[in-house]
């Protein structure tokens, strides 16, 4: 039987095959006898899978040598704690507002360090990402924030901002929950990277974070040990308990990636190029409807989460209800957009294969041609 396609934005679908590995491996993975739950962190069973995790994804993403992977807990809200007590020394940090989550992290921020709005979207209603040029960089920042892709309002960064190039030597820190593993990163850009893995990457509860050792070291004195970098980052992520079975998942998904082939490509150039696809086929859809529409700025448009509406009149409670109602007899899951901004979401990521992509674009003309 096939599955549904699921477009929840996270915790969000898994490769199918990942899935049937984890279900057959849960009592006894590789004739140890355990599962993967049961075994302690520091035996030689778990220090493999997470060595192996890591240097999977260390070649995926092609992590320079001079970053460190931390697998820690507490998502991405946490790191808009732990970022800025590790940073920041209390001094300024700038933050560019692009939707929900870098108003969020802004937010947060406040708490420990003297933080300024360098620009912010709010004027489209964060349907396009101010222009670089225009950023009110300070000299004296800490580090630049940015949300380098918004899960709520659909919006991407296309290419990451290039600080030195704008006359800023801070270093960049993004949040990158909702898109890593999407598509490479521009590591010469970046000081820190982060995001929680429940999006694109695996089960909640693990937190991926990729910083540069020369920002190691820095942290307030009030940062918690476990949220220290450079503690974490000395103790090869297991300074606490880490999340071991989410990090096992993480892995298969990594092995997944890393023999996954789409149109002659191998791995995240291969997923790059379906998810390059995936998107333009379903803005495709929305733009020449008379009944849907995307309204984000065509070069700001977000890969992995599509939010829609039903246009002018049509954008009824009763349509969107019965919308979401049709979609879920046709096995197309969770496509309801959040709560703050309403409407539907479609989130695509990595393991939403084209055809689940196909499904809903025939869905939303059979429901332009019933209701249109
Ligand atoms: C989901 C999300 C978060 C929050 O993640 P939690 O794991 O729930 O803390 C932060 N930033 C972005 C961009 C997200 O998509």
């Amino acid at each position: 039987m096939q599955r549904p396609f699921n477009f929840s934005a996270g915790p969000a679908a898994l490769p199918e095959e990942v899935l049937s590995q984890v279900a057959a491996e849960m009592l006894n993975w590789h004739g140890s006898g355990m599962s993967v739950m049961e075994m302690s962190h520091r035996g030689p069973e778990f220090t493999s899978i997470c060595e192996t995790a890591e240097q999977d994804l260390r070649d995926l993403l092609q992590v320079p040598a001079n970053f460190r992977i931390l697998f820690m807990q507490g998502g991405g809200l946490a790191e808009n704690a732990i970022v800025p007590m590790n940073l920041s020394s209390g001094g300024a940090v700038d933050m560019v507002v692009t939707g929900s989550w870098s108003t969020k992290s802004a937010d947060e921020a406040k708490r420990y360090a003297d933080v300024a709005i360098a620009a912010s979207g709010d004027s489209s209603k964060f349907t396009r990402i101010p222009d670089p040029s225009t950023w009110a960089l300070r000299k004296n920042a800490a580090y630049v924030h940015v949300c380098s892709n918004e899960t709520i309002d659909g919006v991407e960064f296309h290419a990451l901002p290039d600080l030195k190039a704008l006359g800023c030597d801070a270093p960049l820190v993004i949040d990158c929950s909702s898109h890593q593993l999407s598509r490479g990163i521009d590591w010469a850009k970046v000081g820190l990277a982060f995001g929680g893995a429940q999006k694109n990457i695996g089960p909640a509860g693990l937190t991926l974070v990729f910083v540069r050792d020369d920002l190691l070291g820095r942290a307030l004195p009030v940062c918690p040990s476990a949220f220290n970098y450079k503690t974490v980052a000395a103790a090869q992520s297991m300074y606490n308990t880490p999340p071991t079975f989410s990090i096992y998942v993480a892995g298969l998904v990594f092995q997944w990636l890393k023999q996954f082939n789409y149109a002659g490509k191998t791995g995240v150039a291969a997923i790059e190029q379906r998810n390059i696809d995936k998107a333009n086929l379903l803005y495709g859809a929305l733009d020449q409807s008379n009944l849907f529409e995307n309204r984000v700025a065509a070069d700001c448009r977000s890969r992995m989460n599509i939010p829609f509406y039903l246009r002018g009149d049509y954008n009824t409670p009763e349509l969107n209800a019965a919308f979401l109602t049709g979609a879920k007899a046709r096995n197309l899951l969770q496509l309801k957009g959040h709560k703050s901004v309403g409407g539907m979401r479609a989130s695509i990521y990595n393991a939403m294969p084209l055809e689940g992509v196909q499904a809903l674009v025939a869905y939303l003309k059979d429901f332009e041609a019933q209701h249109g």
